[in-house]
């Protein structure tokens, strides 16, 4: 069982006039593995921000707060080492790794993570049935990583990874930006096989419910002026469905 908290945390973004543009504003989030919270809000209230803060992007400034992950402080950890804590971030713009394919950029990913490289008999069978599960052509393993991915394979590729990591966080921003119905479905069934181990928290953040027909969260939180304005359950997210961020706007 794990634990991310999230507790009063101020960010401000760098400018590259050096100056600093604050964004979060006091953000308080307990997420425990086996639970699923959705953070809903419109564009610019700071949600990637927030994701790219835990992951620990350069771009941001830490101005207050804290963030630990089953006691331990993710804030002054370097980014490699939040992987190694078990921390998995899916990039709402994912970069492309040139040269490394998706084969080897898996293992390595699974060596950094557990310290030993995985078993090669039980490794190659476990990245032909991650691929399977989610419909992917086997030569997919063989490309390099993003290098001329569709929008649809990008994804696959993280949910790919979040199957063979298994994380004990899942932060996933913006999932299902550019997927069609078909591949939303694929996406959002990865994510409820890993949801099922019980073993992975996820925060999935999105400023659109469609994704929340498919992947249903325990928790719904809204998300407006770099801070947290309501929280419910699966409701509120058919309630913002329905009736859109308006009334929350006049909150922030
Ligand atoms: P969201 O993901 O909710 O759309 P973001 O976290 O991307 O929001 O952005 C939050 C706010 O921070 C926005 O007003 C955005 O313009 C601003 N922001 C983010 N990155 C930068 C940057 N590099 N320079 C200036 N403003 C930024
Ligand atoms: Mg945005
Ligand atoms: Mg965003």
């Amino acid at each position: 069982m794990s634990t991310l908290e999230i507790r009063d945390l101020q960010v401000s973004v760098k400018l590259p006039d050096g100056e600093l543009k604050p964004i979060l504003a006091g953000v308080d989030l307990t997420i425990k593995s086996g639970e699923t919270h959705a953070i809903m809000g419109p564009n610019g209230s700071g949600k990637s921000t927030l994701a790219y803060s835990i992951a620990g992007h350069p771009k941001y400034e830490i101005t207050g707060g804290s963030v630990t992950l089953d006691g331990q402080d993710i804030l002054e950890l370097s980014v490699d080492e939040r992987a190694r804590a078990g921390l998995f971030l899916a990039m709402q713009y994912p970069v492309e790794v040139p040269g490394v394919s998706v084969a080897n950029f898996l293992r390595t990913a699974k060596t950094a993570i557990d310290g030993e490289a995985p078993k090669l008999r039980t490794w190659a069978g476990e990245l032909r049935g991650a691929m399977e599960k989610l419909q992917m052509d086997p030569a997919f393993a063989q490309r390099n990583v993003n290098e001329g991915f569709s929008g649809g394979e990008k994804k696959r590729h993280e949910i790919m990874q979040l199957e063979l990591l298994k994380p004990k966080m899942a932060i996933l921003d913006e999932t299902d930006s550019g997927l069609d119905i078909d591949a939303l479905q694929i996406v959002s069934e990865g994510v409820n096989r890993v949801r099922e181990t019980g073993e992975t928290g996820f925060l999935l953040i999105t400023h659109y419910t469609r994704i929340l027909r498919y992947i249903k969260p325990d928790f719904v939180h809204v998300f407006v002026g770099g801070r947290i304005v309501e929280e419910g359950g699966p409701e509120l997210g058919e309630q913002l469905e329905a009736e859109g961020y308006k009334k929350f706007l006049v909150k922030a």
